[in-house]
């Protein structure tokens, strides 16, 4: 090992790429997208650097396109769970043993051949898989991917320097441990810089991990990221990636006694049953395993009277239906009061002219489709829903077809219902629902905002009066962990906004952030005395 402190550059953001319609950026992004449109792959398991093709398969179809298969991928059972455990516990040995700088340069690469020849691959996989725009993809499978890799390793040497006092007889140390054991990170299907992070965070410290991508087809991106870890020299078994049916190999995982830690990003559901199912086993363990999960939202809107109009209307569009509703952050229920609604409605439909759903390969396309049948089924469900009660009506889309792709159009639901289905479920597709309220009861409809939803992931309120947004910045404290004024409760940016929520949406350990790196050491303290 040399004798080295190394600097480490301050942390600046990646910058976003416009891709103007007739840029050679735009043009050669599609001629990727083409080029893997056209080609059919298959996705193996890969553990201990070893590609493994199971024979139990499943498809990636594209999601706009959905008769068109991109690519087939293969499903780990019991023993390629187990074989990933063995693969990860041997790769430790020597993984643990690194030194940082030399681990930390693998992932300070990979955003380098993100930044560069790898950014066409990751976004065109990221709108094929995801059905993301290219400005969606751009700030996803780029920008905030290339910022989770460099981030961490500014973060991991910040930590390292924090280090105890001595006297002038002893000298104090303290060491950051990898957690002793392996961390299983499961992925969910939207972000794939969020895929990206939840292995590489803990792989970055150290730690080796089982990352079980979601069984969708952003496994097609996910895969791509993980031929660019490769690519950027990573060694085998650090990170295995075990695609798999969730409740077979998260059987295994999760009851392992060498399990050191869960790097979670999903629904609430699947987070609560893998915490009841390590608290079924917790005599069973080597170590308390750390559980990390970011879950789901229902997060609002909140317009004071003196909201602008105009910044409210762009805000509840962009908020709600960017990415099809599929942020964990969207806005998909509003406040509005009912002397500012008829201005705000106007210039919210004269907004949303400007959604237009379908191929993400067009240039002009606002939103893609969802990500699957089961995704289509279950947002439909909530429109029918509304579209049969008494106490809502539908004001704007509602209409939907899975024939072509799975598209649902941007759908405004009005209730005068305020604990009506939609203003309190997570729902996750493109469906706003809007309840007004009397332009003096400003205060009830905080409460009541904080206390309809068991989520606490984002929130926004928009006005003009400082004394409102004082007021709606207490009143709602606890309702979000990343509250918003005068903007939409989505977009956070790695280091700037550190995104995370509390109650039901998650640990709140805050992704790409020092209290998230912090999960995944065991710092250790050695004290050594010098006698005179
Ligand atoms: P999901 O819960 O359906 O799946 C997430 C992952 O868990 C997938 O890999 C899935 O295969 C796996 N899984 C499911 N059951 C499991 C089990 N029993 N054991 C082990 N693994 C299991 O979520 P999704 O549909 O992929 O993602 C959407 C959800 O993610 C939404 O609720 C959204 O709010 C949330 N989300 C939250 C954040 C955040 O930062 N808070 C970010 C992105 C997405």
């Amino acid at each position: 090992m040399e004798n080295i402190i190394p600097k480490v550059r301050e942390f600046k953001n990646e910058e976003v790429v416009t891709y103007s319609k007739d840029s050679l950026e735009y043009k050669s992004l599609m001629a990727e997208y083409e080029r893997m449109e056209n080609d059919f792959i298959e996705i193996p398991l890969v553990i201990g650097g070893e590609k493994i093709y199971t024979g139990i398969t499943k498809e990636c179809t594209v999601p706009h396109d959905n008769k068109k298969i991109i690519a087939k991928y293969h499903l780990a059972s019991k023993k390629e769970a187990r074989m990933a455990i063995e693969s990860a516990l041997n790769a430790r040995k020597k993984w643990s043993k690194l030194a940082w700088d030399e681990r930390v340069s693998i992932f300070m690469r990979a955003a380098t051949l993100a930044s560069g020849p790898w950014r066409n691959r990751l976004n065109a996989s990221t709108m094929l898989g995801q059905s993301k725009t290219y400005k969606q993809a751009e700030i996803d499978s780029a920008a905030e991917l290339i910022d989770f890799f460099k981030s961490g390793v500014y973060l991991l040497c910040k930590m390292y320097s924090e280090q105890p006092i001595s006297t002038e007889t002893t000298w104090n140390r303290q060491s950051y441990r990898p957690l002793e054991g392996f961390i299983f990170a499961v992925s969910p299907f939207n972000f794939t810089s969020i895929c990206a992070n939840l292995p590489s965070a803990p792989a970055m410290a150290g730690n080796v991990a089982i990352w079980k991508p979601s069984t969708s087809s952003a496994i097609y991106s996910n895969y791509v990221v993980y031929q660019l870890l490769e690519e950027a020299g990573l060694p085998a078994g650090v990170i295995n990636f075990v695609p798999g049916n969730s409740s077979e190999i998260g059987d295994v995982i999760l009851k392992d006694r060498n399990l050191a830690g869960i790097h979670f990003t999903g629904s609430t559901p699947t987070f609560q049953k893998m915490f009841k199912t390590i608290g079924e086993n917790i005599e069973n363990y080597k170590t308390f395993p750390r559980l990390v999960g970011e879950t789901g939202g229902k997060n609002y809107v909140i317009a004071h009277k003196t909201a602008d109009i105009k910044l409210l209307a762009r805000g509840l569009r962009d908020g709600a239906f960017e990415y099809q509703g599929q942020k964990c952050s969207a806005a998909s229920r509003a406040y509005i009061p009912k002397g500012i609604w008829d201005n705000l409605k106007e210039a919210l439909f004269e907004d949303m002219k400007k959604v237009t759903v379908g191929s993400v390969k067009e240039y002009d396309t606002f939103m893609g489709a969802v990500i699957d049948q089961k995704a289509f089924d279950n947002i439909t469900g909530y429109i029918k829903y509304a579209k049969d009660a008494d106490d809502a009506k539908i004001i704007y889309g509602g209409n939907f077809s899975d024939e072509k792709g799975y598209f649902i159009e941007p759908t405004i639901i009005l209730t005068d219902n305020p604990k009506f289905k939609t203003m309190e479920e997570e729902i996750f597709g493109p469906v706003l629902t809007v309840y007004l309220y009397e332009d003096d009861k400003f205060e009830e409809i905080l409460y009541l905002a904080d206390e309809t939803s068991i989520y606490g992931l984002t929130g926004a309120i928009y006005a003009e009066d400082r004394y409102a947004i004082a007021k709606a910045n207490d009143i709602l404290e606890n309702s979000a962990g990343n509250f918003y004024i005068n903007i939409r409760p989505t977009g956070a940016v790695v280091g700037q906004q550190p995104f995370g929520g509390a109650r039901l949406s998650g640990t709140n350990d805050k992704a790409g952030a020092m209290n998230n790196m912090m999960r995944w050491v065991s710092p250790r303290v050695v004290k050594e005395e010098f006698t005179k």
